[in-house]
């Protein structure tokens, strides 16, 4: 099973809008920009939606029969890693496996040693074709990267044979992330990495390396974007020489974990694969749900009723919900409308609040981020928000496709 050259995740996270997201990528496919479907869903998401895990697979392989989709497509099991990774083994072909939590644990002596003398060859002056800079490379200095990543990598290979045994070789997409981590990968680490990934024979097709800047849901990238561009860029030269000298899959490609709606970098990273000819991996998730919340807004009535229900609950129990995601994150409180201000809104003020366009005088990345956070109190109104779902799916899907189509894929494959 080989993942194409561009691919886009989608997730969705009440697996209601398997069809409006598909159309996004069936209209790329008519400009002549082929890009793979890959609905993500972790475990986390399931839980607090309360979700099974089939339901990502029934609505992907829905979608791709009722649109009459002819590529590929796969549904990839988010961030697992050992303690919950069975339970999306029957419904998933593609495994992104976790390995933040063991970033900076120490392997055993004797496999750092071994690691530091399969990589002594570049010892000395250190090139990378591609990257202008040279690095001056001591055995020490592989040996202090094995301290850093390489129990990590040994983890994730018994992650990934646990899941071979389970699904056979060759029958499934393995991604390694490590991107839920408050320190950046280096290019250099990033070479070593990929090393003792080939030394583990990790068929790895896509690696999420945790780049500089954050990467806060729902909203723009914050950092400095020249710095971005080349460490992005040199990733990409890193990949390119890792292929040849580890002998790793040639398709091997950057995943970008990027939190949905990172507009200023999209262009960057465009501009950069175009320029080297290389394929590219972005996960999005909660992007769709806020769609959705615009959707139900733009529908008026009993819609926004419960749309304002939902923001209303989200401000009273702000710190339940910012608590997991307080690293992904930045909310100003004082920037969040009171739920008594937002009960005179009409759906549309409603929607242009929440709807990502940057230059639009009432958008309000506060609340689109508290919103972001909030989709556990709309899994808690059960089938009363996911019929509200259904009775209005004619106003939520084309927020939902114009979403990925325009202001992702236009900015990222400038279709
Ligand atoms: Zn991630």
């Amino acid at each position: 099973m080989q993942l194409s050259k561009y691919s886009f995740g989608i997730g969705d996270r009440f697996a209601r809008q398997g069809e409006a997201q598909l159309k996004a990528f069936v209209d790329a496919g008519k400009k002549g920009v082929k890009i793979t479907p890959v609905w993500n869903k972790s475990n986390r998401e399931h839980l607090t939606i309360g979700s099974a895990h089939p339901e990502t697979r029934k609505e992907a392989d829905e979608a791709a029969r009722n649109l009459n989709w002819d590529g590929p497509w796969f549904v990839d099991a988010d961030h697992i890693n050992m303690s919950n990774v069975d339970g999306f083994i029957g419904s998933s072909d593609f495994f992104t496996i976790d390995v933040a939590d063991y970033i900076g644990k120490k392997a055993t002596d004797a496999d750092l040693e071994s690691f530091t003398r399969s990589n002594s060859s570049f010892t000395g002056t250190f090139k990378i074709p591609g990257i202008e800079e040279s690095y001056s490379l001591s055995r020490e200095m592989i040996y202090r990267i094995g301290e850093k990543f390489l129990f990590a990598v040994k983890e994730a290979a018994k992650i990934y044979r646990h899941i071979e045994s389970k699904k056979g070789k060759n029958n499934f997409i393995t991604e390694i992330s490590m991107d839920e981590v408050s320190e950046s990968q280096s290019p250099l680490e990033l070479f070593f990495i990929l090393s003792a990934v080939s030394a583990e024979n990790i068929p790895v097709q896509t690696i999420a390396p945790k780049f500089s800047g954050r990467f806060n849901k729902g909203v723009d990238y914050e950092g400095d974007l020249d710095n971005f561009a080349r460490e992005f860029e040199q990733d990409l030269m890193v990949i390119d020489e890792a292929v040849k000298k580890f002998n790793l899959p040639g398709n091997l490609k950057l995943s970008v974990h990027s939190g949905s709606d990172k507009f200023s970098i999209y262009p960057v990273m465009g501009e950069l694969i175009k320029k080297h000819e290389k394929g590219i991996h972005i996960k999005t998730a909660g992007t769709t749900w806020l769609e959705e919340m615009t959707g139900l807004a733009l529908a008026g009535g009993e819609a926004l009723g419960l749309a304002k229900k939902i923001y209303g609950e989200a401000l009273i129990r702000f710190d339940e919900l910012c608590g997991p995601y307080a690293t992904v994150i930045d909310i100003d409180r004082a920037g969040l409308p009171g739920a008594g201000d937002v009960a005179d809104w009409d759906g549309e003020r409603f929607a242009n609040a929440l709807r990502h366009e940057p230059d639009h005088p009432e958008y309000n990345p506060d609340m689109r981020q508290l919103v972001h956070v909030g989709y556990k109190i709309a899994a808690e109104q059960g089938k009363m928000f996911t019929g509200m779902l259904e009775k209005y799916r004619d106003i939520i899907a084309p927020q939902v496709t114009d979403n990925i189509y325009r202001r992702h894929f236009q900015r990222i494959f400038d279709v």
